[in-house]
């Protein structure tokens, strides 16, 4: 192993630590940063989480970001989501594809 290859696995392990330690909340924060996401402010009137930002964690230890801090899905999200099309990978979901038009080209008949 190279000495820069070492370097660059051990930045990582000090990051992966310092995320260990943060506050849920920061670490959802810190991981929508890198994926360049923006995130509102936890909703302190929220019923799912209380204003706490998270619902809960998962069982490898991430939190899990409610539904008040992420985004409001936009319209080209919105759009690609409601015209999304089931693509059918094995031969019981090509059968239920096509049972599925059938039905839908009988309504509109
Ligand atoms: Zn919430």
């Amino acid at each position: 192993m190279s000495q820069d290859e070492y370097n660059n696995i051990e930045v990582t392990d000090v990051e992966s630590v310092a995320i260990q330690s943060m506050d849920p909340l920061e670490q959802i924060k810190h991981a929508a940063e890198k994926f360049d996401v923006k995130l509102n402010d936890p909703n302190p009137n929220c019923r799912h989480c209380y204003g706490r930002g998270y619902t809960g964690k998962r069982k490898t230890g991430e939190p899990i970001a409610c539904v008040c801090i992420q985004p409001k899905m936009n319209e080209a999200t919105k759009f690609a989501y409601e015209n999304r099309q089931m693509v059918a990978r094995n031969r019981k979901e090509r059968r239920f594809a096509s049972k599925q038009f059938k039905k839908n080209s009988k309504k509109v008949k």
